[in-house]
C-alpha cells in the first residue's frame, strides 16, 4: 500500500515536472531525474529490514541496522557511513515526503552493507493476531490548506501528525497489520471524506493523530480521547455541540476548536465505548512507560457517534505545540518516531488483551 502510494505519488510528480521517467527495477520504484536513476529510500529500506528515521525539519536521515549507521540530508550528495564520508555524485532528493536516493547509493552502499533481503514471508510479526484487528485507519489530522495548529517558532500541526501517521502506518505494516490511511501525503480532506474512507474499509480500528495546542504555553503532555456514546439522542448531541459543552482543547485557535469538535463530533467510528476506552488506556500506558512525557490521561469526547461504520476509535493527542519544550521535541524525527512506537505497543497490548479474551471464549 505505502509503496504504491508512493510509486502513485512519484507518478504524479513526474506529470507535474515532465522532467524523469519511471521504472521499476527488482520491484523497487525507481525514476530518474536530470538523467541519474534514483531509488525512492522509504521501499529500499523496508526491503532490507532498515529503520529510518526522517526529520523533516533539518532533512537529515538517519538508517540503522544492527551496528551500522548511515546518515544522509536532503540536498546533499555526501553521506556518511559508519563516520566514514562517501560522495555520491548525485544529491540525495525530495518530493513530497518520498525521498530519493540515486541508484550508486543503492548498489554501492546499502547492497553491500546489507546482504540480505527480507521479503513479506521472512518477517516475524509480534502484533497478537486477534480476529477483531485485522485493520487499522489511521488517520493524520489536518493538511493542505488546513494547518492545524501552529507553534511558536512555526512547527504545523499537520506535518507532525502526517509524520507520526506514516511511521505509525509503517510500524502495523511490517507487523502484518493491514492499515488505511485517510491521507498520505499534505492535502486536505474533508470529514465527510475520512468518514467514508473508513467506512469503506471495513477497518476494524480507527486511530486519528493530532497535536494539541493551548493559549497556557506551558500546557504540555499526551492525552487520548475516546468517544463514548453517552447522549443517545441525536440531537441532544448536536445541541450539545453548538453550545459548546465540549472542552476539548482550548480555544488557541477558535476554527481548530471547531475543526476538533466536528471531528469528534463526526467521529462516527466508535460504538463500543469499553473498546475505545481500553485501547486509551493502553496507548497512554505504553507512552507513560516508553516515553519520558507527561501523559494527562484518558479523556472523554461525550458523543455519541451518530452514523456510519461502528468501531472503537480513538483521538491521540500527541503534544502541545503551543509548548516551547514539546514544539522543540515533535520537531525532532527521533521523538516522533517514539511516539509511533509506543502508539503501535499500545495498539498492541490492546490486540493481545483481545486475542486472550477470544481464547478464553474458546
Ligand atoms: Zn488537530
Amino acid at each position: 500500500m505505502c509503496k504504491r502510494l508512493i510509486f502513485i505519488q512519484v507518478i504524479f510528480i513526474l506529470f507535474l515536472s515532465g522532467c524523469a521517467t519511471v521504472s521499476v527495477r527488482e520491484s523497487l520504484p525507481t525514476y530518474s531525474i536530470n538523467g541519474a536513476v534514483y531509488y525512492s529510500l522509504i521501499p529500499l529500506c523496508e526491503s532490507k529490514g532498515i529503520n529510518w528515521e526522517y526529520d523533516t525539519f533539518t532533512r537529515v536521515i538517519v538508517l540503522r541496522k544492527g551496528a551500522s549507521r548511515i546518515n544522509l540530508k536532503v540536498g546533499d550528495d555526501l553521506v556518511l557511513v559508519n563516520q566514514r564520508a562517501i560522495i555520491l555524485n548525485h544529491p540525495v532528493d525530495i518530493y513530497e515526503g518520498a525521498v530519493a536516493v540515486p541508484a550508486k547509493f543503492k548498489e554501492q552502499i546499502v547492497d553491500v552493507l546489507f546482504k540480505t533481503e527480507i521479503t513479506p514471508s521472512q518477517r516475524v510479526s509480534t502484533f497478537p493476531i486477534s480476529r477483531k484487528i485485522r485493520k487499522i485507519v489511521v488517520d493524520a489530522g489536518h493538511g493542505g490548506n488546513d494547518p492545524g495548529a501552529i507553534g511558536r517558532t512555526g512547527l504545523r500541526e499537520k506535518d507532525v501528525n502526517l509524520d507520526i501517521a506514516k511511521r505509525l502506518a509503517l510500524l502495523l505494516k511490517s507487523e502484518g497489520v493491514n492499515v488505511v490511511m485517510t491521507r498520505s501525503t499534505d492535502r486536505f480532506i474533508p470529514l465527510g471524506a475520512r468518514v467514508e474512507i473508513t467506512n469503506k474499509s471495513k477497518a476494524n480500528l480507527f486511530v486519528s493523530i493530532h497535536s494539541n495546542a493551548n493559549r497556557t504555553r506551558s500546557m504540555n503532555g499526551f492525552e487520548v480521547y475516546y468517544v463514548a456514546p453517552t447522549l443517545n439522542d441525536a440531537k441532544r448531541a448536536l445541541v450539545a455541540a453548538k453550545e459548546g459543552n465540549l472542552d476539548l482543547e482550548g480555544s488557541l485557535f477558535a476554527s481548530r476548536s471547531l475543526e476538533l469538535r466536528a471531528m469528534l463530533w463526526d467521529m462516527i467510528y466508535a460504538y463500543d465505548r469499553a473498546e475505545s476506552i481500553q485501547l486509551a488506556k493502553n496507548i497512554c500506558r505504553s507512552v507513560g512507560s516508553n516515553m519520558n512525557v507527561k501523559v494527562i490521561g484518558v479523556k472523554d469526547a461525550r458523543y455519541e457517534v451518530l452514523r456510519g461504520s461502528r468501531i472503537p476509535a480513538v483521538l491521540v493527542e500527541v503534544g502541545f505545540v503551543s509548548n516551547y519544550n514539546e514544539e522543540r521535541m515533535l520537531k525532532n524525527g527521533f521523538y516522533r518516531q517514539k511516539i509511533a512506537e509506543s502508539i503501535m505497543d499500545g495498539l498492541s497490548d490492546y490486540a493481545q488483551e483481545l486475542a486472550m479474551a477470544e481464547a478464553d471464549k474458546k
